[in-house]
């Protein structure tokens, strides 16, 4: 008796699975989309606008001069929309953790610590320029540009603007690091009084000798200054790499989103 009980089990098991439904219907669509399947878009091009932010904030993309025209609607939709200013407000937050945790080992944090912050896209917004010059995808016009700065009525980045209140509360000396010139000193100082930033310590604009730098070079150089003058930089904040790399580094940096223009 048992051989033929296990031989009608053996049957039984294969008709089950022969006439299983998973094993009868067609195969599902394979999960893994390779790029050939991205659709499309308008200009015919096959560029992935949200991967192509991911490149430019990382520096993947290295070099870059504007932003690409099928991504026009993307970058405006994300600057324009709730999403820039949630990631700003996201590396603020980390950089005041960062902050807050360097000021809690005791006596680490007095007047020769320093934060250096840039100054556009970082402390002030020119969004409302931007908005009006194809948000990063028209060539940049430096006329233009300048004639906005005179008016000295950029509005704050509201995240970095409580980041900067706080690093102060912490006792941490501000000092501010920016590519405008010299010529714009005014302009600059009565636009951060505008947008509500008090009390740093220096505005450094590049002079004369600095013309023709790299922002590198411009801003390394600068901040090595400041450590030959006993100043310990704890953090660096800006929208660009180049205000956060080369040499005399910060002990952290912080990279600010910027999808509208790359500066060397
Ligand atoms: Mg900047």
């Amino acid at each position: 008796m048992k051989p033929s009980r296990s031989l009608l089990l053996l049957l039984l098991l294969l008709l089950t699975l022969f006439t299983s439904p998973s094993l009868s219907r067609p195969a599902p669509p394979s999960l893994l989309r390779l790029p050939i399947d991205r659709p499309r878009s308008k200009s015919g091009a096959r560029r992935d606008c949200e991967s192509w932010r991911f490149t430019v904030e990382t520096n993947d993309a290295g070099p870059w001069k504007q932003v690409p025209g099928e991504c026009e609607a993307y970058v405006e939709a994300y600057l324009a929309g709730e999403r820039y200013a949630a990631d700003s407000r996201a590396v603020a937050e980390e950089s005041l953790a960062f902050a807050a945790g360097e000021s809690g080992r005791a006596g680490t944090v007095g007047g020769s610590d320093a934060w250096v912050f840039d100054v556009d896209e970082t402390l002030l917004s020119n969004l409302p320029y931007y908005a009006e010059n194809g948000y990063g995808a028209e060539i940049f016009n430096e006329t233009s540009f300048d004639e906005w700065v005179n008016v000295a009525r950029a509005p704050a980045l509201q995240s970095s603007l409580w980041l900067y209140q706080e690093l102060q509360n912490l006792g941490i000396t501000i000092i501010l690091l920016t590519g405008r010139s010299e010529f714009q000193r005014n302009a600059t100082e009565q636009n951060m009084l505008f947008a509500g930033y008090r009390l740093w310590e220096r505005l450094i604009l590049r002079q004369d000798s600095d013309m023709g730098k790299s922002a590198v070079v411009y801003k390394s150089e600068r901040r090595a200054e400041l450590v030959s003058e006993g100043y310990r930089i704890l953090g660096n904040s800006g929208d660009q790499w180049s205000d956060l790399l080369g040499f005399a580094l910060a002990k952290r940096s912080f990279k600010l989103p910027n999808p509208m223009y790359y500066i060397a």
